[in-house]
């Protein structure tokens, strides 16, 4: 029995590539009570690896996460194969906006503590008391109404480069860091205002609205299905689009364009521009935001430094990564002193002097 990955990324890709046929790329989660999630990660390897699933699927006690892709002949298998287990049956599946091949080259299902890491102590409050959910076209409602306050759930590095008109984009690196800044920052508006969330594909706002209610705030709403709901139903229904830029997602296409709002600016000469790319040398990585023009004069690096270093021969930079280990990964996602043209975001004080 063949229970984990086998391909490198390259082999994969050459499959794909041979197969000829078109893939969709797709994401879910459910919070459900799960037994043994070891059990049910090897048996989802099993069927979905006989599929051709790839992607990157987090099964946990406390439920499931998954962002995969699989040939679209297959799709009625798979979304069969779902409906067979009890809470997964009729679940919604996010189809992602714009298609590609490649969006991952691996299938990893992996057993963790939490489906999300959210840094939250779920046994602290009542993680089945959320907020309402919104389809879109009360979420476009809603966000027009002077009482409400819209607030994106995600980090800087994605709000950066697209976010809902008038939302509120807190400057943070991680999801536990963005519950206090809020909390803090609205705690006079907790029965009076209605409090909006939204983020990528819902599953964050499933506890971040839990989180506010137990802390008091009176009037929670979530974006249904995130942002990558949403854009389905506006086109399905044809709503008023009120996303600006791009949605940035977690797999190798890096984002999906929801409007021609160029939102963000090239992190190194300022024009406007709203893709990133992850540094040339290898020891630094960080993603940030590059015109191609600065891509051609700084060789895809971030910094001269990182253009020296990345010249060197791969022998030499292996060298002088020595004993130097790993820095944290979240401080490698556009946070560096030395990009000029890093955006200034939101933060909740300045949305309400604007008001
Ligand atoms: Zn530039
Ligand atoms: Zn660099």
């Amino acid at each position: 029995m063949q229970l984990y990955n086998k391909l490198s990324a390259k082999e994969r890709a050459e499959l794909i590539d041979q197969a000829g046929k078109k893939r969709l790329t797709l994401s879910f989660y459910q919070y459900a009570n799960i037994g043994n999630p070891q059990i049910l990660r090897d048996h989802l390897f099993l069927t979905w690896d006989k599929l051709e699933v790839l992607g990157r699927i987090y099964v946990a006690t406390e439920g499931i996460n998954g962002q995969l892709s699989l040939p679209a002949d297959r799709f009625n298998e798979f979304k069969n194969h779902l409906d067979s287990i009890d809470f997964l049956k009729d679940i919604r599946l996010n189809i992602a906006v714009e298609q590609d091949n490649k969006s991952f080259l691996k299938l990893k299902v992996k057993v963790r503590n939490k489906i999300v890491a959210d840094g939250l102590n779920d046994d602290t409050f009542d993680v089945t008391n959320k907020g309402i959910h919104l389809a879109a076209e009360d979420f476009n409602t809603y966000i027009e109404d002077e009482n409400t306050i819209l607030v994106d759930m995600r980090n800087h590095y994605e709000s950066e480069i697209g976010h809902f008109k008038n939302a509120i984009t807190p400057d943070v690196d991680t999801f536990r860091d963005s519950l206090d800044i809020i909390e803090a920052d609205l705690k006079d508006h907790k029965e009076d205002k209605n409090l909006v969330m939204y983020c990528t594909g819902g599953i964050r706002c499933e506890k971040a609205s839990a989180y506010f209610k137990h802390k008091g705030f009176k009037n929670v709403f979530q974006l249904e299905g995130g942002i990558i709901e949403y854009t389905r139903q506006v086109k399905e229904q044809n709503l008023e689009n009120k996303f600006l830029g791009q949605n940035f997602v977690f797999d190798d296409r890096r984002a999906e364009r929801i409007s021609d709002d160029v939102i963000a600016n090239c992190h190194q000469c300022g024009e406007p521009f709203d893709v990133h790319t992850n540094c040339a040398n290898e020891a630094c990585h960080l993603l940030f935001i590059q015109c191609p023009k600065c891509k051609e004069a700084m060789e895809n690096c971030c910094s001269t430094t990182c253009m020296e270093i990345n010249r060197l021969p791969f022998e030499e930079q292996k060298e002088l990564r020595k004993g130097q280990g790993n820095s944290n990964d979240i401080f490698k996602k556009g946070r560096a002193n030395h990009l000029p043209h890093k955006k200034d975001l939101r933060n909740i004080f300045d949305h309400f002097q604007k008001k």
